[in-house]
């Protein structure tokens, strides 16, 4: 095939869990939220609608305003939309920035070898990497990514194990790298646990915090995210974001996050929702002899062991049941599957169909 060239082939393609055909499966496979916005966000939305023959604010001024506000809010900051960049989910950030920063470097920019999948863009953009073993206990090792030998550093807090860094970890592992090097904190499931990075934005300039809209605010369908920093870094960003053209955030996704900030009351009650049903959901586990990871997000791992199948086959027996669950299968996790955490009620019938 004279259009799978080297670079297509060897392409580490990231995916998203399954999507059932049936419409009552219980889909547990890429930790979305089970629970809808107020109404007023689809009102706003569907208003929206009438602009569509208009391009979108590349620039995306408005959410960025709403952004810093909620922001300064939450964390008593004074940042300004110079210190926010938006894009079409954190993936896109994510993107844009090892394009941005980790391209054409000498040295290799490094992460946890558990982690989100950093390695999926390196490969895209030729960027040189190298992973840093976790610790025994799947707990990123801080001290291990403080070496002089990369070129800027990547984790997520919590991390995809479920694990979090406490605030003191990261800012020693931020003040390392200061002068020097970038330091990205992916805080996709932030808001379940843990302790932001925002407030030590003011203070470093080496610090970048990406942010999504689709696990805690259950907005994955409009893919909005964004990402906190120096202005400086988020100049970077808009200008290589600027390069492609008119792209950006459509208008609809745009108005959807400057609504969802208005009720920010109603999401936090979503997120106290999940994360009663997680430690509801983890003490059944237990009791039925299961081994977890412990757990501050939407999702847990689930050991596979003395269930009479490997992990693989236990998946696809649960899904035989409609119930969609994560199988990674490879390298660590090869024993494990990762359960996002549903509604109660899901959650019940996933326990049962476990018994
Ligand atoms: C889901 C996830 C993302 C991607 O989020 P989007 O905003 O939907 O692109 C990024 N990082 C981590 C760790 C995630 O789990």
């Amino acid at each position: 095939m004279i259009f799978e060239t080297e670079k297509i082939k060897n392409l580490p393609v990231d995916s998203i869990g399954e999507l059932p055909k049936n419409k009552d499966a219980i889909k547990l496979n890429s930790n979305e939220s089970p629970h809808k916005l107020p109404k007023e966000i689809q009102t706003a939305v569907l208003q929206e609608l009438d602009n569509m023959n208009l391009y979108p604010d590349a620039n995306c001024t408005d959410l960025k305003n709403k952004l810093a506000i909620k922001l300064n809010k939450d964390f008593s900051l004074k940042l300004t939309n110079e210190n926010i960049f938006v894009a079409n989910g954190s993936d896109e950030v994510l993107a844009f920035l090892v394009q941005a920063f980790f391209e054409n470097c000498e040295k290799p920019f490094i992460f946890p070898s558990i982690t989100y999948c950093p390695d999926v863009w390196a490969e895209l953009y030729s960027a040189k990497y190298r992973t840093v073993a976790n610790l025994e206990n799947f707990q990123i090792d801080v001290k291990g990514l403080q070496t002089e030998e990369c070129s800027g550093v990547y984790i997520a807090n919590p991390n995809t194990t479920g694990l979090v860094l406490s605030l003191s970890s990261v800012e020693e592992l931020v003040k390392f790298h200061n002068g020097k090097r970038l330091v990205v904190v992916d805080e996709a499931y932030v808001d379940f646990g843990g302790e932001s990075a925002v407030q030590l934005v003011e203070k470093y300039d080496n610090l970048l915090i990406t942010r999504s809209f689709s696990k805690s605010y259950g907005m994955a369908g409009y893919r909005l995210g964004y990402a906190v920093a120096h202005k400086d870094i988020i100049n970077a960003l808009s200008t290589l974001k600027d390069t492609f053209g008119i792209v950006g955030v459509n208008r609809l996704s745009l108005k959807a996050g400057e609504t969802v900030l208005d009720y920010e009351n109603e999401v936090k009650e979503n997120i106290s929702k999940i994360n009663s049903t997680r430690e509801w959901f983890v003490i059944r586990l237990h009791e039925n002899n299961f081994i977890t990871i412990p757990s501050v997000t939407n999702f847990v791992w689930v050991k596979i062991e003395n269930r009479g199948m490997p992990a693989k086959e236990y998946v696809d027996k649960l899904k035989e049941t409609g119930i969609y669950v994560r199988y990674f299968g490879s390298g660590w996790n090869k024993d494990w599957i990762r359960i996002t955490i549903g509604t109660r009620e899901q959650m019940e019938k996933v326990i049962n169909a476990m018994q």
